[in-house]
């Protein structure tokens, strides 16, 4: 198994840093901001990132929702919405964003096509069109 970073991560790195085996890594857009994933052939499952997300990001694989339903004001981060998000990653760094949609309460989202994506990452490469 592996845990994978949902579009509910707002892409502040704050998980690289406490995964014992350096398996969460950047993707694209490289430079500011990118996209995290986890290499599923080195994550050994331990959890230690999952405390570390201020957004609840990050799931088990198998415990990934399929229904997550909102509690009203998180972000998704996907390719395609169009809404603006300024935040501060963990060293206070100013993070903005411009592909995310806000949630509204109880609004039901499905999680679980981030599970592919993160699979392609590792499997075609980081050319690939992520998070499409
Ligand atoms: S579960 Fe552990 S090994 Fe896997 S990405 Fe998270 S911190 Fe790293
Ligand atoms: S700590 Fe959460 S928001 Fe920050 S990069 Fe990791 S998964 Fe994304």
């Amino acid at each position: 198994m592996t845990h994978i970073i949902t579009s509910l991560c707002l892409r502040d790195g704050g998980c690289v840093e406490v995964c014992p085996v350096e398996c969460i890594v950047p993707g694209i857009p490289q430079g500011d901001w990118p996209w995290y994933y986890i290499d599923p052939e080195t994550c050994i499952d331990c959890g230690a990132c999952i405390p570390e997300c201020p957004y609840g990001a990050i799931f088990p694989e198998d415990e990934v929702p399929d229904a997550y339903k909102a509690k009203g004001g998180e972000f998704i981060s996907k390719l395609g919405q169009s809404g603006h998000y300024e935040g501060t990653n963990h060293h206070g760094q100013p993070v903005v964003l411009d592909c995310v949609r806000q949630l509204v309460k109880d609004e039901i989202v499905d999680l679980t096509p981030d599970i592919p994506e993160n699979g392609r990452y590792f499997s075609e490469g980081p050319g690939y069109n992520a998070k499409d």
